[in-house]
Order: C-alpha cells, then sequence, then structure tokens
C-alpha cells in the first residue's frame, strides 16, 4: 500500500490516523460479524420449533431433497445466517426450499401459486399476507426483501452455475450466483461482465434493480447488458425472455426487480479483460471542501475532450465512526484497463485533482476484478444492522455541499442517542447520461438524461435494535432534507435506484408513468392473479390497483 511521503510534523498525525484506521478495521471485521451472527442463531434456537404448516408439508412431500424444514438443523440456520443485513438473519421462515435446479423450483411455484389462489379464493377480494420470499445473494439491506416471517423462502443459492460461449461473447449466469462466482471463472479467461462492484453481492438482486458498475461508463447499465433471462411464471411455466422471444418480459426484467417471476439464469455479454486498476484513498475530514470540489469536476469531466469511459467512479464516502468518534473520506477511483505503466495512475486519473490530495493512505493498483470487488466487500462486513436510502440530484456544487451539511448535520444527534457501533456513510457516486443510453432498453426512466447526475446514497450500520428506529429516522430525515434543498434549487432529479432505497422510498415513481404503465402491464399478461405482487413479498411492488384497463 503506497503512503504518500509527508513532513516531520504531518508523520505523526499520519501514524495516529494509520492506527485508528486499523481500529476501524478490526472493530468490523473481529469484533462485530461472529457477535451478530451467535445473535441470529440463538434466536432462533429459543424460539420453539413449531409443527410444520400443511403447505411445508405439501412442498417437503413433493421435493424431499430441496425442502429444510427442521428450524434447529444446521442448514436451515446456515441458510437464514446467510443474510447480508443482521435484520434478515432474524427474520425466521417457516422453511426454505433450496431448488437444484429449474424444474424443482417450477414445482415449488406450481404449489405456491395453489396455495395463493386458495388464499385468495377463501378471503374473496382481499390480498393475501404473502406466502414467499425469493433470495438470490441475500444483500438486500431491506427487511424482509428476501424473507418471509413464517413463510417460505426461495433460496436460490444453488443456482451457481457460470458458462463461458466458446466465443467469449456471453456467459450464462445462474440466478443464485455471486459476482465472486463470476469473475473467479471470467478472471481466469481474460474476460468481465457489466456486473456487481462487490464480491459478495448478489448477481439477481442486483441486475433485476438496474446495476451499476464499474464497467457502466462503457457499456451501461448491468440490466442494459443482459442477453437473455431464463425465468420461472406465477404459473410455474419455465421461459425465456429475450430480444426476440417475449420482449415486453425481456424489456420489463431490466429494472423491475422480482415482480414477474423467478430468474434462474442470466446470459450477460462479456468482452475482453484481464486486470483493472482499482482500490481507495482514504483523506483525513478535513479534505472534505476539496474532496468535494474534486468530486465535482471530475463528475463534470463527461463535458469536456479530455472524458474517457475507461474511468469510472469516483465514489467518494465520507464516514462517521461513532466508537472512535472520527471522520474519515475513502474515494474509489476506477480505470477498467492497467495503465502502460502498471506502477502510474492511468493518464485519467493522474490529470484529475484526486491526484494531488493529500491523503492517509492508498490501496489503487492494477488487479484482476475478483480482487478489486473483494476489497469492496472487506469495507461491508455481514452481520451488521444496515439502513440505506438515497436520492438523485444533478452535480451541482451547491447541493454537494448541502448533502454534505445534511449528513454533518446528523451526526451531533447520533453522537446524542450513543448509537453504539454506529458507522454512518454518505456516498455520492455519478450517473452519466453517457451511460445510461448504453445498451438494450430499459424501463429506468432514464433516457431524457442530458446532463451528469448524482446518486446520493447513505449506507448506515449500527450494533443494537433498540437503535434501529431513532437510526433510520435519522436517515429519512437527513436525505429528505437534501431533497428539499434540491428541488428549491432546481436540481433534483425524479430518479430512485431501486437496490439503493429505503422502505419508505418510492423508486418505481421516478421512472415515469409510462414506464410504470408497462411494467403493470407486463405483470398482468405474465402474472394475471398477481402471486408476484401478493404472494411473494420482499422488494418494491408496482401497486396493481391503479392498472389502467
Ligand atoms: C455491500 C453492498 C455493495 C453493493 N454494491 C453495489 C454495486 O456495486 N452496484 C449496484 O448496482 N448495487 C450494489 N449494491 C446494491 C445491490 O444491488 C442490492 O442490495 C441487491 O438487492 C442485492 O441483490 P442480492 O441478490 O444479493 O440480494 P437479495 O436480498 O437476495 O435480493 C434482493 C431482491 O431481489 C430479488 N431477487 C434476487 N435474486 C432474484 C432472482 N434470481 N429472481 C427474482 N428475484 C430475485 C429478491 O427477491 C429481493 O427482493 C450493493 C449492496 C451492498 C449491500
Amino acid at each position: 500500500m503506497a503512503i504518500q511521503a509527508v513532513s516531520g510534523s504531518t508523520a505523526t498525525a499520519l501514524v495516529i490516523i494509520v492506527s485508528l484506521l486499523v481500529l476501524i478495521i478490526g472493530y468490523l471485521r473481529a469484533t462485530i460479524v461472529p457477535k451478530a451472527a451467535e445473535k441470529a442463531t440463538a434466536s432462533v434456537l429459543a424460539s420453539t420449533p413449531t409443527e410444520p404448516s400443511k403447505l411445508t408439508k405439501t412442498l417437503a412431500s413433493a421435493l424431499p431433497e430441496s425442502v429444510i424444514a427442521q428450524q434447529n438443523s444446521t442448514e436451515f440456520k446456515r441458510s437464514i445466517n446467510s443474510y447480508w443485513a443482521q435484520q434478515e438473519c432474524e427474520i425466521v421462515p417457516a422453511c426454505v426450499v433450496r431448488p437444484r435446479n429449474a424444474e424443482e423450483l417450477s414445482k415449488a411455484v406450481k404449489i405456491l401459486k395453489e396455495e395463493f389462489d386458495v388464499e385468495v379464493y377463501r378471503k374473496g377480494d382481499k390480498k393475501t399476507e404473502g406466502l414467499f420470499a425469493v433470495r438470490g445473494g441475500g444483500h438486500s439491506p431491506l427487511p424482509g426483501a428476501a424473507s418471509i416471517d413464517d413463510g417460505v423462502v426461495i433460496d436460490l443459492s444453488l443456482f451457481r452455475e457460470v458458462t463461458p460461449s466458446e466465443d467469449g461473447t456471453s456467459v450464462v449466469i445462474g440466478g443464485g450466483c455471486k459476482w465472486a462466482d463470476v469473475s473467479k471463472v471470467l478472471d481466469g479467461r481474460g474476460l468481465a461482465v457489466v456486473g456487481g462492484r462487490n464480491s459478495a453481492v448478489g448477481v439477481g438482486g442486483l441486475t433485476l434493480g438496474g446495476g451499476l458498475s464499474f464497467f457502466s461508463p462503457r457499456f451501461g447499465m448491468v440490466c442494459s447488458n443482459i442477453i437473455s433471462y431464463e425465468i420461472v411464471l406465477a404459473s410455474g411455466t419455465i421461459t425465456t425472455a429475450s430480444s426476440t422471444n417475449n420482449p415486453d418480459l425481456w424489456r420489463a426484467l431490466k429494472g423491475g426487480s422480482n415482480n414477474f417471476g423467478i430468474v434462474t439464469s442470466f446470459t450477460a455479454r462479456s468482452f475482453s479483460c484481464s486486470k483493472i486498476w482499482s482500490g481507495f484513498l482514504y483523506l483525513p475530514s478535513f479534505q472534505t471542501n476539496k474532496v468535494l470540489s474534486t468530486f465535482h469536476e471530475s463528475v463534470n469531466r463527461v463535458n469536456s475532450d479530455t472524458y474517457d469511459n475507461f474511468a469510472a467512479g469516483p465514489i467518494a464516502c465520507f464516514s462517521y465512526v461513532h466508537a472512535i468518534g472520527l471522520k474519515i473520506i475513502s474515494v474509489n477511483l476506477c480505470y477498467t484497463q492497467a495503465p502502460e505503466n502498471e506502477k502510474k495512475w492511468p493518464i485519467y486519473w493522474q490529470t484529475s485533482g484526486f491526484s494531488n490530495l493529500w491523503r492517509i493512505w492508498s490501496t489503487l493498483k492494477v488487479q484482476k476484478l475478483t480482487s478489486a470487488t473483494d476489497e469492496m466487500n472487506m469495507l461491508n462486513p455481514p452481520g451488521r444492522r444496515q439502513v440505506f436510502a438515497m436520492t438523485t440530484i444533478k452535480n451541482d456544487p451547491a447541493t454537494l455541499a448541502a448533502a454534505h451539511a445534511a449528513y454533518d448535520a446528523a451526526i451531533s444527534s447520533l453522537r446524542r442517542v450513543k448509537v453504539k457501533g454506529l458507522v454512518w456513510t454518505l456516498v455520492m457516486q455519478p450517473l452519466l447520461p453517457d451511460w445510461v443510453h448504453k445498451g438494450d432498453a430499459n424501463p429506468l426512466g432514464l433516457n431524457d438524461v442530458d446532463e451528469a447526475l448524482v446518486i446520493v446514497s447513505f449506507t448506515v450500520n449500527w450494533d443494537e435494535a433498540q437503535n434501529d428506529d431513532f437510526v433510520k429516522s435519522t436517515t429519512r430525515q437527513t436525505v429528505e432534507k437534501i431533497e428539499v434543498f434540491a428541488v428549491a434549487n432546481k436540481t433534483a432529479h425524479r430518479y430512485r435506484y431501486v437496490n439503493y432505497c429505503a422502505e419508505w422510498q418510492k423508486p418505481f415513481d421516478g421512472y415515469g408513468q409510462a414506464n410504470v404503465e408497462f411494467l403493470k402491464r407486463v405483470s398482468r399478461n405474465y402474472d394475471p392473479e398477481g402471486l408476484f405482487q401478493d404472494g411473494c413479498v420482499g422488494g418494491f411492488k408496482l401497486g396493481l390497483e391503479n392498472i389502467e384497463a
């Protein structure tokens, strides 16, 4: 790791800050993770196993090898403890169905659909409470996105195929893969896909929500690079959605989340990629103003002839670590090919303001994609209570400053309440017109974007359930404060990235009316009774009662 040369007086500060960094990482990795995992296990052990329901028994007899109904079994505990967010680990389903192939999944969906029909019939017009949830990589921070209390979890963890085509232009990726599964296979062949930036995140949830990638500047959103989907529909039918087969469903899946069925595999476009240049700069918080202005200038380069779409980011993260009362800045930079001289920064980033910023530490280097995405993962360990929330603004210096001021102002109240283990992080990342117009058409509502946008998100984690409401409401108030400023300043944008939204947000509203109507029509065509609206819980639903006839 390169540490910048510093003068004698700053060397002491450097030693202190590096020690603090080591403390933070040690704190996150050694202490919190095991504690949280034990907590979830204990909560399950404490609950008295209930008599399996009729539905569980039906599933178990149809799929004896794939249903885990014994709540005290190791397999059951492993499944429910394998979510990223601690709140999700605390939800205890009645059973976990882990199909081994699309046919088994189809069988399970048919049983769930029969049960759903009976429930709906029994209740007349009333909706069901929800029967099941679908789990991909288990990385959604939304409680109940991929699990269900006392219901059925469809766990896709056995859908882990990664098969590149012979000519290297496409890859079949199982619906339960994590991005590490994909990059490990592709790294060895000098290939990559437009995929996630964190190795442990699931392909399913990320891709169905849109997907921001290191490769988005070159090829567009992750969803816009999916050639075809194999999907199990509400009827249990296994079908394919591509530009020629069910093209409406193909487009709807590019941002429509889990509203249409369960995707068993994605066929993604692939391209040559041997190594990338990526990593983080760590800076002290007194550099805030410089980081904000450098971020703004860097995002604005899309309008200059020095713009180079091999450059991705910057992703600027401002964190407050309550345990040690420290604010720290980290900035991710990326260039999706190795520079000629691997020891030097790529010209694009050398000529950006980031190269001159005084920093504590830099991890920037040429590396394989798996290693770069593992670095992201190390900074986001599982087993903590989590909340995300986001908004979208124009790349305007005053709005960026207002977003940071709102983040900063919240720290005082978070400090007062002493939220144990709190890490409060504001993230800013670009969303450029150049990216959102590339690749296949999608319903995200970004076609009319003609200027640089910035996704402003909060990723917040802490230790204790007693602080859930306070942290969530502080996060909400902070995002709303930024939105009020942006609206008044005419720098707000309607897009809300579904995968960064909190429960109270309405990401589909941001897609625009025509796109929402399109998604509702597709849902009605492929799932007329609304199994994936009312029977499948989790994530954001389309709200079909408003559908136009
Ligand atoms: C640490 C971290 C890093 C992240 N980095 C990025 C990033 O670089 N770029 C980015 O765009 N986003 C990123 N995200 C956001 C990420 O896209 C979402 O959290 C996403 O929901 C994770 O998908 P998953 O499959 O792991 O989650 P899950 O919790 O398993 O699923 C999320 C939702 O998708 C549905 N779903 C999952 N798989 C399927 C399937 N095969 N068929 C039907 N429905 C399915 C589930 O039902 C659920 O509602 C990150 C999140 C975290 C926590």
